[in-house]
């Protein structure tokens, strides 16, 4: 029986006699566990890589085992589920109830719901109402559907539960009862068919023909932003439809994926089912449930989707393939991307990887001829790439205080005088990164992490941007006592604001950063308004990087383009170029030509000479060769220790004695310990090792052997991180 929690292996239980014919591998049952029940799933240990296999668990004499309390009212867990589950907590080294927490979430958080009420706009508003952004925002989400529950409704609105009070007190809205949520119509694989280009329709059919086989292969699919990639894998996707079976399209950010959901809608005719953690608990048993029998034929879902307990899995797609989003930091740490290609292996299933920028492992894998590749070499519709030049900012530095450069503000004006659109792209929230003592030169630091604090002017805080400390702007230094001394060092995004609405008085401003623009429901709105020539100026976070289509955006200016350069983490340039190229890609998407602008005080770096050539490629294969002779991945294997406690002197005791216990021999190094990249996270003291293998060397049994032989103290966590994604 594999329960929910961190136990090492599954627990025995005995089958009472009622229940001994029901309880095949899979079923879902209630078990007694101390003085309380858990949902449990009976479970059969199939064999594993020799590598990955666990020690065998203590016996247990069956006169002490406790019975099965009765079964759950459930669909079993299908057997490829339960298979990949073993597969990832081995590969990880995660309890396997921790994985399987993962994919039992529907059936932990309480009971199925009875019919429960929800809001309807009333058919005549109030006299007299006074209408507020926030509140046409919560008209407009019923006008698109009615009747939402509160939660649904405040998420869709992007408001909170008191503008909806609100609006009821006022008689604007009516308690309406919902009733079942819609299940999943099909969708129609032959709806909507593109008419494909030429190198379109060999990638099309190259993709159809494997999906056709129901056996594993692996398929990067690259090409520029705006090629028709993701036009291609729907028509796998029709295939998979067509052929009966199920096929789940993972997407880095689904919360942002408004326009793709409706460019699926245009293909298919209906919109799929859809994943991710902030879909009420209601659909939640609803899709499990659908996507259990089969009657979802298409799930469009963050990471979690891949525990999602599918009937008959014949595709699965990992958009954008190359985003760090993929990889949960948090809990059971994997990477989404890989773990696809063990679930389409385990399913016999094709798996696509999307990308215009592919990351360094799947580019080896291509090479190494693991992967099969299909290219799409330009943009769709004879839509020519933005041309890319660099801004020296060492030659005409901007004043003190100000970070646009002259030649950045005459690109963005001549833009906004011929009607276009320009979009600023800054990856850093907030007003300024640093905030200094003038007198004493004091920083404002978070008391809790290795961080400086962010200011955030308009919410007048300090902000950490690792735990989400706050604390007001204080009026004199904390250290020296100095009177309005604190000064704000570094652009943020609401500074770049400032100077763009400053440097340009008559454009109209859009903002766009994760904790400006609020829920999905008004991102989706403020793409809308761009799309709808509302705006004139975007000024944005990386979420503007996202695959948005902006037809009339032709101008992108990158602030500071060396942002991601700093640090020791080898993995920085090839993250850069990725972010900044799929900025780059939102620029000139329709008839008139794009320019990029990226804004630099190292413009001979690689990374920006790769950026304005538009030779990715050249520089991946010289990333190659600079990680090739350390065995840096994707060359040879790695795996993070990090060892932490709220006490310095244990977490550090811990990490030395890890150190000196570390595993010798051929193939096998260990680095460290050191500092983490975050010395101190959350009030923890962190220390790093690292192990890097040869590649033919697993590194699971070497974790396995090395944490045995050391004695870990009281208060000290030592978090596994097998392939991390930087070092
Ligand atoms: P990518 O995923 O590579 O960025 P998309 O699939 O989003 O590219 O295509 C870019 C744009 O071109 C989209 O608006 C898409 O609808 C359009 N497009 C691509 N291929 C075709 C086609 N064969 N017929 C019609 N429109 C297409
Ligand atoms: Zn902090």
């Amino acid at each position: 029986m594999l329960l929910p929690l961190p136990f090492p292996c599954p627990l025995d239980y005995a089958a009472p006699p009622a229940l001994a014919d029901s309880l095949p591998p899979g079923a879902i049952v209630s078990v007694p566990l101390g003085g309380r029940r858990e949902t449990g799933v009976v479970w059969d240990q199939t064999p594993l890589p020799p590598d990955l296999t666990p020690p065998p668990p203590p016996e247990i004499a069956d006169s002490r085992l406790r019975a099965v309390s009765t079964l759950v009212d459930a669909p079993p867990m299908p057997e490829m589920l339960r298979r990949f589950i073993d597969w990832v907590a081995a590969y990880t080294l995660a309890p396997p109830g921790m994985v399987l927490a993962m994919a039992l979430r529907p059936h932990l958080l309480g009971t199925q719901a009875g019919p429960r009420s929800g809001w309807a706009a009333a058919p005549t508003l109030p006299e007299g109402l006074r209408m507020t952004p926030a509140r046409r925002s919560v008209l407009a989400a019923l006008e698109e559907e009615s009747p939402l529950s509160g939660a649904e409704l405040a998420r869709r609105a992007g408001v909170g539960a008191a503008v909806i009070r609100g609006l009821a007190d006022a008689g604007a809205l009516l308690a309406a009862l919902l009733g079942p949520i819609a299940p999943f119509a099909a969708p129609n694989p032959d709806h909507n068919p593109p008419v494909l280009s030429g190198a379109q329709d060999v990638a099309a059919t190259a993709l159809r023909a494997l999906t056709r086989e129901h056996r594993f292969s692996a398929t990067l699919l690259e090409g520029v932003t705006g090629s028709g990639k993701t036009e291609i894998y729907l028509e796998a996707v029709a295939e998979c439809i067509a052929a009966g079976r199920q096929a789940l399209v993972l997407l880095p950010e689904i919360a942002l994926s408004a326009q793709w959901m409706e460019r699926f809608a245009r293909r298919f005719g209906v919109t799929p089912a859809t994943w991710h953690s902030e879909i009420g608990q209601r659909a939640r048993r609803l899709t499990w449930n659908a996507v259990g029998d089969g009657s979802a034929g298409v799930v469009v879902g963050a990471r979690s989707a891949l525990f999602l307990p599918f009937r008959d899995l014949g595709l699965i797609i990992v958009d954008e393939e190359h985003e760090t989003t993929f990889k949960q930091e948090e809990g059971v740490t994997y990477n989404a991307r890989d773990m696809a290609v063990v679930r389409a292996r385990l399913a016999n299933a094709p798996v696509i990887l999307a990308s215009a920028t592919p990351s360094l492992e799947t580019l080896n894998n291509v090479e190494t001829g693991r992967y099969g590749h299909l290219v799409l070499p330009s943009r769709h519709g004879g839509a020519a790439m933005p041309t890319t030049r660099l801004i020296d900012m060492r030659m005409a530095p901007p004043p003190r205080g100000r970070f646009l450069s002259p030649a950045l503000i005459d690109e963005i004006g001549s833009t906004l005088a011929r009607g276009e659109q320009a979009m600023l792209f800054l990856n850093r929230r907030g007003y300024a990164p640093l905030t200094l003592c003038r007198a004493c030169g004091q920083r404002m630091e978070c008391p809790h992490c290795t961080s400086w604090l962010v200011e955030h002017r308009k919410r007048k805080i300090l902000c950490c941007h690792h735990c989400d400390y706050r604390q007001p702007i204080p009026e004199t230094c904390p250290q020296c006592g100095a009177e309005h001394s604190l000064t704000a060092i570094g652009p943020g995004i609401e500074r770049i604001t400032e100077e763009a609405e400053e440097t340009f008085p008559n454009a109209r401003v859009l903002v766009m950063a994760s904790d400006t623009v609020g829920g999905p429901a008004a991102i989706a709105e403020a793409v809308e308004r761009i799309a709808q020539r509302d705006i004139d100026l975007i000024v944005g976070t990386q979420i503007v990087a996202k695959g948005w289509h902006f037809p009339h955006l032709t101008t992108v200016g990158v602030v500071d383009a060396d942002l991601g350069l700093g640090g020791a983490d080898l993995r920085a340039g090839e993250r850069t170029i990725q972010l900044l190229h799929q900025v780059a890609g939102r620029a000139g998407r329709a008839e008139a030509p794009g320019r990029v602008l990226l804004q630099s005080y190292a413009p001979e770096h690689p990374v920006m000479e790769a950026l304005v050539s538009g030779d990715f490629r050249t520089f991946m294969e010289e990333e190659a060769r600079q990680r090739q002779p350390g065995f840096w991945p994707p060359f040879g294997r790695l795996a993070a220790l990090i060892v932490s406690s709220e006490n310095p002197e244990a977490a550090l005791d811990t990490a030395r004695r890890l150190g000196r216990a570390a595993p010798e021999a051929p193939g096998i190094e260990v680095l460290g310990p050191a500092p983490a990249p975050l010395g101190l996270l959350r009030g923890r003291h962190r220390h790093r090792l690292l192990l890097r293998t040869r590649r033919a060397i697993a590194v699971q049994p070497i974790l396995r052997q090395w944490l045995a032989k050391v004695k870990i103290s009281a208060g000290v966590r030592v978090d596994l991180d097998v392939d991390p994604v930087s070092f």
